[in-house]
């Protein structure tokens, strides 16, 4: 064998190298966490290349997050050089909008059409609510939401949904559901739901355009199968083809863990894995039994958890690694007493040279329990980055900004208009909106038609001064617009945006210290899109296996305002995960959701309460009940080295004190797994009953007191930084502040430390740092 063909299987074991190797027919690969999933996909993708003398243009891969697809592509230029450029290895979402704008007019859209995230499309379906006149209380736009991604999911369209309806709800949900599809694509606008049906629509209705994806995409790979849902199948499906256009069905190749499906909530189904046989009759299945990421008794607890749950196949991971240390659980007075154990032990690690910050993550149940470690981290200068949570694209500035954006790039769209018609505030009032989007409900004509209708006075019951307001709005995009078809840069269409609208002198001209960091984070928003303009993401220049034409980009331009919408339209919680190594180490926060994947050598799984983790939803329900428990199978199998599990007897929830009681699954863990470092009244053991287990309710209220983190911030004197200002940092050196946010007790700011990474600390007394 050539040299370079070994490399790619040498390291392998014989299971992996056989699903590596196979040819010719539909191939599963099932198996447990970390047994070499996406290892074997990634060899595959190489070894197609390097051995089987596939062009990388015939590859298609698809994985979980954009930055799992950016990672698995540069592990196969490592492999196979520039040549992997011409693969698409994308998420399904990603892949989507790039078949999408190439055939958007066969679906009767224009190609720079607007994606609209969850956000959006509550907006329009608000909208559409009203215009029916359903009662909000009865239909909120979040259960209308809720029930049509559910419709989608399983590709039901809103003419069967009508069909299809038993009762009054369901009734009422198909009609919402046909006027919000007319709605979207009037303002030639498409949800996150409408990229994968429609582009199945596109595939099933046009057979000239399936025939051409299924002459280019001969290999067909795909990630983490065990959360696709119907649609996402079906897809894969007419992807891969049944070789009825006289083309033979593309080698298909899935890999994934039915005890790992946690997207039950999106509609993801373990029946695309469990049935992949018989959906492709004559597949091959490879199991793969050896784990290479964790100890044994990682192995052993994460097994003896997932085994509780009922009708699943039983697999026997093993691993070479050796027992390993034990389980470390640890007892919390309350939330803070938690956070401070997993602050104090990442600490002690580091010190004593066990782990890195960037070896460890802490994971939870929900977003909004990262709160109480940020507070600690930040009190402690412990470097930490959350994933997720209130995301930066969630805000509202910036959400504002990115509207001015969208209408400049796409006019139709009505969700966008209307966000910013009267922000910053310019007389345009909801009456007025309201005439506007009579006229153009009656007139069948799109909102922004309508605006430039009521300019020309068509619009009735419009006062002169309305008139006159929405004149300067429409003067003030058409100037807009201009800045665009110009060809400036998108920062600078940006800063124009904010200039001319007044918003960033609204925001200037306030004293509300929130509005001081919105400008930031405008700024901020500026900053992204200067590198996105000298570093576009060039899309790989097409080059298509010989006698195939190429995908071309009918889509945005590179470098180009519709480019950078969609980049930053299709940004997933997961895509900013730190690496190590561009960090300069820092602890990394997310939900287990966001874990899934991923490893670390170090993991804190934390809030292993009933009630928190397990899901209160789940107490009462056996099925939501064994997904909570594959999502503790996810989070205990995350951890290469050491794991620790942690819960509070005490935690604040909606401002209330609820004590809650340990999690379910603690007790699923065989006993001599576990070091308990600290054990709650409740569980008493003999040899530390005298110093945890004999407590009275009265002195753990005591200690919490006592062990209250927050204890005196009230009144601890802060140092006083603004942006620009030099610091000298006891650990982390020479800093220059970049940003100042909160006041008093709570002053934070972050600040740039060069080669330390740049890091958001607490400004109360005792930090170590003095400004310069
Ligand atoms: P998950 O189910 O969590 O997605 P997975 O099955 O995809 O896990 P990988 O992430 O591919 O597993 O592999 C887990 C770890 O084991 C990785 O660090 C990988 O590099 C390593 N690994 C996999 N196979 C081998 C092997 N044959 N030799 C050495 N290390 C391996
Ligand atoms: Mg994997």
């Amino acid at each position: 064998r050539p040299a370079r063909v070994a490399a790619l299987i040498d390291d392998l074991n014989d299971q992996q190298r056989r699903a590596v190797e196979h040819a010719g027919t539909p191939l599963l690969v099932v198996a447990g966490a970390g047994s070499g999933k996406t290892r074997v996909l990634t060899r595959r993708i190489a070894y197609l290349l390097a051995e089987r003398d596939v062009h990388p243009g015939q590859v298609m891969a698809i994985t979980f997050t954009n930055k799992a697809a950016a990672e698995m592509k540069e592990r196969v230029a490592d492999l196979v050089g520039r040549r992997a450029n011409a693969m698409w290895v994308s998420t399904f979402h990603s892949m989507c909008v790039r078949v999408l704008r190439r055939e958007a007019k066969s679906l009767g859209m224009g190609s720079s059409f607007s994606i609209y995230d969850a956000d959006d499309s509550r907006r329009l379906l608000t909208l559409v609510a009203r215009d029916l006149d359903l009662d909000p209380k009865r239909y909120p736009a979040r259960t209308l939401s809720v029930h049509i991604s559910n419709l989608k999911n399983e590709l039901v369209d809103a003419e069967t949904a009508a069909q299809n309806a038993g009762n009054d709800l369901e009734r009422r949900v198909a009609e919402v559901y046909a006027e919000y599809q007319r709605r979207l694509t009037q303002a030639n606008a498409m949800d996150f739901d409408d990229l994968i049906m429609r582009t199945v629509e596109l595939l099933q209705a046009f057979p000239d355009v399936a025939e051409y994806y299924h002459r280019r995409f001969r290999y067909v790979l795909v990630d983490e199968y065990q959360d696709t849902n119907h649609a996402q199948y079906t897809l894969v499906r007419e992807l891969v083809g049944k070789g009825n256009d006289g083309l033979p069905p593309a080698e298909l190749c899935v890999v994934g863990d039915a005890d790992q499906s946690i997207y039950a909530f999106r509609g993801a189904t373990i029946r695309n894995i469990v049935e992949f046989e018989r959906d492709y009759p004559n597949a091959t299945t490879v199991l793969l039994e050896q784990n290479y990421r964790s100890t044994q008794n990682i192995l052993t607890a994460a097994n003896a958890v997932i085994s509780r749950n009922p009708n699943r196949r039983d697999k026997r991971l093993w691993t070479a690694m050796g027992d390993g240390e034990k389980i470390v659980a640890y007892v919390g007075d309350n939330e803070h007493d938690e956070a401070n154990f997993v602050a104090n032990e990442i600490d002690r690690l580091v010190d004593s040279g066990a782990a890195n910050n960037s070896d460890v993550a802490v994971f939870y149940r929900t977003n909004n329990q990262s709160r109480v470690f940020e507070e600690i981290f930040i009190r402690l200068g412990l470097p930490y980055r959350v994933v997720g949570g209130v995301r930066f694209y969630e805000r509202r500035e910036i959400r504002d900004a990115l509207a001015y954006l969208r209408v400049l790039a796409n006019p139709d769209d009505t969700v966008s208009l209307r966000r910013v018609l009267n922000v910053p505030k310019r007389g345009i009032g909801d009456r007025a909106e309201a005439c506007v989007s009579a006229y153009a409900d009656r007139e069948r004509v799109s909102f922004a038609a309508a605006l430039r209708a009521a300019t020309e006075g068509k619009v009735p019951l419009l006062n002169p001064r309305s008139q006159r307001a929405i004149s300067g709005f429409v003067e003030l995009v058409d100037g807009l617009r201009r800045f665009v078809d110009d060809g400036q840069d998108v920062a600078e269409v940006l800063d124009a945006v904010l200039e001319q609208t007044g918003y960033r002198a609204e925001l200037e001209a306030s004293d509300d210290p929130q509005d001081a960091s919105r400008l930031e984070n405008l700024n901020e928003l500026i900053t992204v899109a200067r590198e996105f303009t000298e570093a576009p993401e060039v899309m790989a220049p097409d080059d298509a296996p010989e006698g195939i034409e190429p995908v071309e980009q009918t889509g945005p331009a590179a470098g180009s305002l519709a480019a950078f919408l969609e980049r930053v339209s299709l940004v997933a919680d997961a895509d900013s995960i730190p690496d190590a190594e561009d960090t300069g180490g820092v602890v990394t926060l997310m939900t287990l959701h966001t874990a899934k994947g991923l490893e670390y050598p170090v993991v804190f799984s934390t809030g292993w309460e009933d009630g928190i983790f397990p899901h209160m939803r789940a107490l009462s329900d056996p099925v939501e009940l064994a997904e909570e428990r594959r999502l503790a199978y996810v989070g205990i199998t995350r951890a290469r080295e050491r794991l620790y599990l942690s819960r509070a007897i005490v935690r604040s929830a909606w401002g209330q004190p609820m004590t809650n009681p340990a999690s379910r699954f603690f007790d699923e863990i065989p006993p001599d797994l576990l070091d308990w470092r600290r054990l709650g009244p409740e569980r008493s053991m003999p040899t530390r009953a005298t110093t945890w287990g004999s407590r009275s309710s009265e002195s753990v209220q005591a200690s919490r007191q006592r062990s209250s983190p927050t204890r005196g911030w009230q009144d601890a004197p802060s140092l006083s930084l603004s942006v620009g200002d030099r610091v000298n940092h006891d650990k982390y050196g020479l800093g220059t502040v970049i940003a100042s946010e909160g006041q008093g007790a709570r002053a934070t700011a972050t600040i740039d430390f060069g080669t330390s990474g740049t890091i958001r600390l607490m400004l109360i007394g005792g930090v170590p740092m003095v400004k310069l």
